[in-house]
């Protein structure tokens, strides 16, 4: 049962988004093929998997074909159903991490109260099944809140802040008056992120501490290492070791923390796959959190996560293309930074279409880097002649 999946072997993923292809990219350059199913076609993923399978995921019996297709199935997004992953499983094939972290990570409430649970720090926070309820967390936590459907939110979307007590009617009826957690609203000083692994043996590995900037509730900029004390770093890396443990996780997760003034941490959420903050493992780590993933998923033994060189990560959003398709050329012009792109067709706004990394000698000078290098995809410098 735990022998090792070894190359030549077939992940299946469920998802087809760019967190699906990098770990296609990653499992096919050690020699694995990729699966992929989901309800979309020429998807990030499946441009770059052996095999792509268009269906619902309530198409069970798709699902059922799929998964005999395959040697270990995965996810690259959290919000599927626990009815694939048993279905693997009555198939008897491995599914990591398992249908219980999906079960928890898929639901506020739920992942809150097991972070409870485990003596994790988190914001204080209610359940909400109606407005009273709402009324009652308002009163009891105090103004600013913010309000979050406990189901499918990402990206900011499915939450509210709420200023004013007033406010709870609107707030109630804009997320669809449906099961939420409320938040007390957390003044902090910055948000950073642990990318973490754990391999079918136990085994455990991180990329210490990385700093994300958000902008609209989207992750915007990360830059790793943190500019943080090492205390803070120890204390992190230690808080996402309990989850991962805890959770009794296979592969890769992610913990979203608030830092506070007083160098708390809070968890705000947690991702069970690679994380858009873990991007910049790609061209700064030994290993990155792909290629973590999948040793993890295929009993493999778990690789180093040594840094190279301080690095910070750029998301390129749909907005970019809105004056026309970005300048790439001039974005290669520059020797420390390096251009990903998901294969997305429509550059909707808001949409995640790719990523800048800039690798420097300081976590400052990258950050300047990646902004510098995103600014430059609007000019028109280096345009290809025509
Ligand atoms: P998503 O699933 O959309 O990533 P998050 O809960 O991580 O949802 O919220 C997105 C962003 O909104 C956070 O990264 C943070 O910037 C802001 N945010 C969320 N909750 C709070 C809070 N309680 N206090 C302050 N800011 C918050
Ligand atoms: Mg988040």
């Amino acid at each position: 049962m735990n022998n090792p999946i070894l190359p030549g072997a077939t992940i299946g993923i469920f998802g087809s988004g760019q967190l699906g292809r990098m770990l296609a990219l990653a499992a096919r350059r050690m020699g694995y093929r990729v699966h992929t199913f989901s309800p979309d076609t020429d998807s990030p993923t499946g441009q770059v998997a052996d095999l792509e399978i268009s269906a619902p995921y309530a198409d069970l019996d798709a699902v059922r074909r799929f998964v005999r297709g395959v040697d270990v199935v995965t996810f690259e997004f959290e919000n599927v159903a626990a009815a694939v992953a048993e279905i693997a499983l009555a198939a008897g094939v491995p599914v990591r991490p398992g249908g219980h972290v999906l079960h928890t990570t898929q639901h506020r409430r739920r992942e809150k109260n097991f972070l409870v649970a485990a003596g994790l720090p988190v914001a204080p926070f209610v359940s909400v099944h109606n407005l009273a309820d709402l009324q009652r967390g308002l009163a009891h936590l105090g103004c600013p809140a913010i309000l979050k459907t406990a189901a499918f939110g990402y990206d900011g979307k499915g939450q509210i802040k709420l200023n004013a007590p007033a406010e709870a009617n609107a707030a109630w009826l804009a997320i669809g008056a449906q099961e939420a957690v409320l938040e007390q609203f957390v003044n902090f000083v910055g948000e950073v992120s642990v990318v973490a692994a754990r391999g079918l043996d136990g085994s455990f590995v991180d990329y210490g501490l990385i700093e994300n900037i958000h902008r609209d509730h989207i992750l915007d900029l990360s830059v790793s290492p943190a500019r943080v004390s090492p205390r803070v770093v120890a204390n992190a890396v230690g808080l996402a070791q309990i989850v991962l443990e805890q959770l009794n996780v296979v592969g890769v997760l992610c913990v979203e923390f608030f830092l506070t003034q007083d160098e708390q941490l809070l968890i705000n959420e947690l991702a069970p796959r690679p994380h858009n903050s873990g991007h910049l493992t790609i061209d700064a780590m030994v290993n990155d959190q792909f290629e973590q993933q999948l040793r993890a998923i295929c009993g493999l033994p778990l690789g180093a996560t040594t840094q190279l060189c301080p690095a910070a990560m750029a998301n390129l959003l749909g907005d970019l293309w809105q004056t026309g398709e970005p300048n790439w050329v001039a974005a290669c012009v520059l020797p420390q930074v390096k251009l990903h792109l998901y294969g997305k067709q429509a550059p909707r706004p808001g949409r995640k279409m790719g990523h800048l990394t800039a690798l420097a000698d300081s976590p400052d000078q990258a950050l300047q880097i990646v902004q510098a290098a995103r600014t430059i995809l609007s000019s028109t410098e280096y345009r290809r002649p025509q």
